[in-house]
């Protein structure tokens, strides 16, 4: 993409422009487009795209949120610095996607909020999710963040809530050069009150009308993701045929427990789990295969959110999986001998 991405660069250096300009409006309306919503609302990251949809959907100190604890940290953080308080529900067993029964038995008169994170890419089984916010007259955000494309039937991730926060950061599916994040919703009054958040509250130029953050995206951001969304779903495809190939493949060993495939998973990464995952990962790093772990711990351990664990709480599908997940060399240049070589790699270490 050489080329196309030095004339993008080029047009921004040469317009002068640097911040939410030209680009980044065009950018919005493109990924707004892409994903089926009325409205995208660039900002300077994904941790921000969560905090500010939270923020403008009017979570206040003391606000419960509902959240896997099986995410990015950034995830929760998010939430703490909306002021949230992060409620941790246990994930299903299968897809590490927030589970549906243990969200119904910690919602409360508190809960403010549900996000679910579409993990690995695999949409979470928002259906469920979505009857009991509305139960609950609450909104689902949805955490994208690895799931750009992602399909639930027809409709696009970040479709499918009151909002949908996507993160560029460079590893994921839709990367940038750099930092960068979107808010997608159809909801006018959340749009229009993220982009007052986004830039010190202003109505308009030096005149704040709410207590608002610095998160924009900038414009040399914006240009190279433009020139990159038109190949996404060619490399969310590409994505999907790897996760299949190392399926058929994977299918034969034992002990090798796949993912679900889903035909709207875009795959930002192949999960598998394994027996003695720490001795068989060593193993592949000394054959030259890099693999990753995502994540070692769960939410509920990490200090920083030890105060939000409620006595008596448990998360045995989190636990259970946190010490057997294995995150498989995955993206769309990956070439097939390459997974054959993971294959041979993996087998040899599982009968090792
Ligand atoms: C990457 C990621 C984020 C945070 O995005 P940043 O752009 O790094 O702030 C949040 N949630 C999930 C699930 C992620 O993978």
């Amino acid at each position: 993409m050489g080329p196309e991405l030095s004339a993008a660069l080029d047009r921004v250096l040469r317009s002068g422009q640097f911040i939410l300009g030209t680009e980044v409006a065009a950018f919005e309306s493109e990924f707004a487009t892409y994903c089926g919503t009325r409205y995208a609302r660039a900002v300077a990251s994904g941790t921000d795209a969560l905090q500010l949809a939270l923020a403008g959907a009017g979570i206040t100190p003391g606000d419960e949120v509902i959240v896997p604890t099986v995410t990015s940290g950034a995830t929760a953080t998010a939430i703490v610095r909306a002021g949230g308080r992060p409620i941790f529900v246990d994930v299903d067993s299968r897809t590490l996607t927030l589970s549906v029964d243990d969200t119904a038995r910690h919602v409360s008169p508190r809960t403010r909020a549900i996000v679910p994170v579409h993990l690995y890419g695999h949409p979470a089984d928002v259906e469920p999710l979505l009857e009991i916010a509305s139960q609950h007259n609450i909104p689902l955000i949805e955490d994208a963040c690895q799931a750009h494309g992602a399909r639930v039937g027809l409709r696009r991730v970040g479709a499918l809530g009151l909002a949908g926060c996507f993160s560029f950061y460079p590893s994921k599916n839709l990367g940038a050069y750099g930092d960068g994040g979107m808010i997608t919703t159809d909801s006018e009054e959340l749009a229009n009150r993220v982009q007052l958040l986004r830039q010190y509250g202003w109505q308009r130029r030096d005149f704040a009308e709410i207590l608002g953050f610095n998160s924009r995206l900038d414009e040399i951001q914006a240009a190279l993701l433009r020139c990159k969304l038109p190949y996404l779903d060619t490399w969310n495809e590409r994505r999907r045929q790897i996760a299949h190939e190392y399926n058929i493949r994977l299918a034969e060993l034992a002990g090798v427990q796949l993912p679900i495939f889903d035909a709207g998973d875009v795959f930002h990464l192949f999960v598998v789990r394994v027996p003695k995952r720490d001795k068989v990962r060593e193993g592949l790093t000394e054959r030259g295969i890099d693999t990753g772990i995502h994540y070692a711990s769960p939410l509920h351990r990490q200090p920083a959110f030890s105060a939000f664990v409620g006595s008596g709480r448990s998360f045995p599908n989190a636990e259970a999986a946190c010490s057997e997940i294995l995150s498989l060399p995955m993206f769309p240049q990956l070439r097939i001998e390459e997974v054959d070589m993971v294959v041979r790699a993996l087998r040899a270490e599982l009968e090792s």
